[in-house]
């Protein structure tokens, strides 16, 4: 019964015309909620305030430097070394290489750590294991990171409008923001067909934004999509990508919503490059892996200049087998990416998802040796307990989903 009186404590008042949130005392019962469209003006943002945007700064400007392209190390000029001792160093180097690295590898650093996560039984639990010991992140200032912040709001909200209103046991929602055009994946390959199906029955993003889904007992997940409605209907905002959202979210859902399915071939249709999925929500369905590793797909598979920034954030931190997959695709394939550099916990199957995006750079030609590079520098810092699994302060507590990305301060309504 705790439980459910803290729920009941935690429901805050209506405001502004937005219904409270609900008060019954199970989720299961819990209705979803739309607000009579005449009856809250007030949170609607006048079109004039949000599409008359003067000198809009530019993306790339704002956001933080991303990995830069890896480049091979020069090659030591040999002038100076006698004929007779350069030999003797080449032979030298050629054999430790053989036996430090053997035949060239690509999956290597997915097969070390797949090895190394069955065999960590120690610290195996319900949902994943923990790797290399944990760190607790507390909350923290977002500032600086707005754009990262609203795009893990936005896939916060997604996640439980489609375990809501789909009735779907999702573990995630991933958004990533490049090129003018918003993209959304789930785990679940499904997910997102159905979400668009739900989501074209409303006449306006926003028509379906107002309705406020269940979080369960889950009290941060209830402050982030608040969050995410006041955002979504603020004049107040400054980011280019919290104005994208909102002017797309006043366009009818047939013109401002687009779906892809991924299939393992090179996507017939760019989505991030043709101009008809400029300034679109593109939900991105289809391949049973994780959401992260369905948008680096799009990504990777894409005409995209590499310079172009690209923003991903989720829900949740990236999983280990997800986190080597954005940074194989920013450190070894030079993509312009921004991504959550901080791992949590690990899932076998994940890890193994990296052998498609490499799959992917040996097509296009990224050289074997930094490939190679790469792997060892990976296994090293994970040998020197470098890489580690990263949880929130509240882990453990019952007050949250384990798998949130670190709070952000300004979320700290109603909590301590
Ligand atoms: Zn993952």
């Amino acid at each position: 019964m705790w439980r459910l009186e803290a729920m009941a404590k935690e429901n805050r008042s209506p405001k502004d015309g937005l219904p409270g949130r609900s008060t019954s005392p199970h989720p299961a019962t819990i209705q979803p909620k739309e607000r009579p469209r005449q009856a809250a003006p007030t949170r609607t943002p006048h079109p004039a305030t949000v599409l008359q945007r003067q000198n809009p700064p530019s993306l790339a400007a704002k956001m933080p430097h991303a990995a830069t392209v890896a480049q091979p190390k020069a090659r030591h000029a040999a002038r100076g070394i006698p004929p007779e001792a350069l030999v003797a160093l080449r032979k030298a180097c050629g054999v430790i290489q053989a036996a430090s690295n053997g035949p060239f590898d690509p999956y290597r650093p997915m097969s070390f750590f797949r090895d190394e996560t069955t065999s960590n039984i120690r610290g195996r639990n319900d949902s994943g294991v923990v790797f290399g010991g944990t760190v607790q992140r507390p909350a923290r200032s977002f500032a600086g990171e707005e754009a990262a912040q609203f795009l893990r709001h936005l896939s916060t909200y997604f996640f439980y409008y489609a375990n809501h209103f789909l009735a779907k046991g999702d573990a995630e929602v991933e958004a990533m923001y490049t090129n003018d055009r918003i993209l959304i994946s789930a785990n679940n390959p499904k997910t997102m067909e159905q979400l668009y199906q739900q989501l074209v029955k409303e006449p306006t993003l926003l028509d379906a934004i107002r309705t406020i889904p269940s979080t369960s007992s889950d009290r941060r997940g209830a402050r982030v999509v608040d969050r995410f409605q006041d955002e979504m209907m603020s004049p107040d905002l400054t980011e280019d990508v919290q104005f994208l959202a909102q002017s797309l979210a006043m366009v009818p859902v047939r013109e401002s919503v687009e779906q892809i399915t991924i299939r393992n071939a090179v996507p017939k249709t760019d989505v991030l490059v043709e101009p008809h999925y400029r300034e679109k929500l593109i939900l991105v369905s289809g391949l049973g892996v994780h959401a992260e590793q369905k948008l680096l797909l799009v990504l990777t598979k894409s005409r995209l200049p590499k310079t172009t920034p690209v923003l991903i954030r989720g829900k949740k931190r990236p999983c280990f087998g997800c986190w080597l997959c954005l940074y194989f695709v920013a450190d070894v394939m030079g993509y312009n990416l921004n991504y959550n550099t901080r791992p949590g916990k690990s899932w076998t199957n994940s890890i193994d998802g990296l052998k498609a995006i490499i799959d992917r750079a040996l097509d296009i030609d990224v050289p074997k040796q930094l490939m190679r590079a790469w792997g060892d520098k990976v296994i090293r810092q994970y040998e020197a307990n470098k890489i580690r699994s990263h949880v929130s302060t509240v882990y453990g507590t019952g007050a949250e989903d384990p798998g949130f990305d670190s709070e952000s301060d300004d979320d700290l309504d109603s909590y301590s």
